[in-house]
């Protein structure tokens, strides 16, 4: 765990704490002469699975506050307001890195985990999904014929497509769920590009 502290004099965001009155004055020991006491500032880094926030504790008389900084679990971007905890494993990420899968949002992790695709196999279904044959999907995607066909064995055996005559493949109810899942992973600009070409592959009929 990481740990350092700041030196508030050149800290912008340096804050003065004003006491609360409890009103009970059974806290001597707690209160203050002044009812301004300036914080010493921790931050930290959280550990897994923490989601982070801030505290006040007091040590040897001073209070401080300490930060504890969250990351997402996938990208490592700080967190801001907006936390997803993944409903599978508790990891907690970006809005931008959960993944809404079957009516709930899970991290990239378990996705990976629990139903692992290529990015490969990802392309591969997704020419499927869009009625391509597999030599359309070999010139589109430029992935050797022998791997298309491991892939369709794989992806056969998931139930992602279907069988059917003259080297094509049905896309199921399954396979569509699982792109849908996948394009929250995959969307750099190759996938992109794929996409684009394979719309205009099949003209602008479709
Ligand atoms: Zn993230
Ligand atoms: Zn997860």
């Amino acid at each position: 765990m990481l740990s350092f502290e700041e030196d508030e004099r050149n800290d912008p965001e340096r804050r003065w704490l004003r006491k609360e009155s409890t009103g009970n004055g059974s806290d001597d020991e707690e209160s203050f002469s002044d009812d301004k006491i300036l914080l010493r500032k921790t931050r930290e880094v959280a550990p897994d699975r923490s989601l982070g926030g801030s505290e006040i504790v007091k040590e040897d008389g001073i209070n401080i506050q300490r930060t504890i900084l969250g990351f997402c679990d996938a990208c490592g971007d700080r967190l801001g307001e907006e936390i997803v905890v993944c409903r599978l494993d508790g990891k907690k990420v970006c809005p931008g890195c959960a993944i809404r899968y079957e009516h709930r949002k899970i991290c990239p992790d378990c996705l990976m985990r629990k139903k692992p695709l290529s990015k490969h196999e990802f392309e591969i279904l997704t020419c499927y999904a869009k009625g391509l044959k597999r030599r359309q999907v070999h010139e589109i995607t430029k992935i050797p014929i022998k791997e298309i066909k491991s892939a369709e064995n794989y992806l056969y055996d998931r139930g992602y497509i279907s069988k059917r005559l003259l080297e094509g493949f049905k896309i199921t109810a399954d396979g569509i769920d699982i792109i849908l899942a996948y394009s929250q992973v995959f969307k750099d600009e190759q996938i992109a590009n794929m996409k684009t070409e394979i719309d205009s592959f099949l003209g602008p009929a479709r």
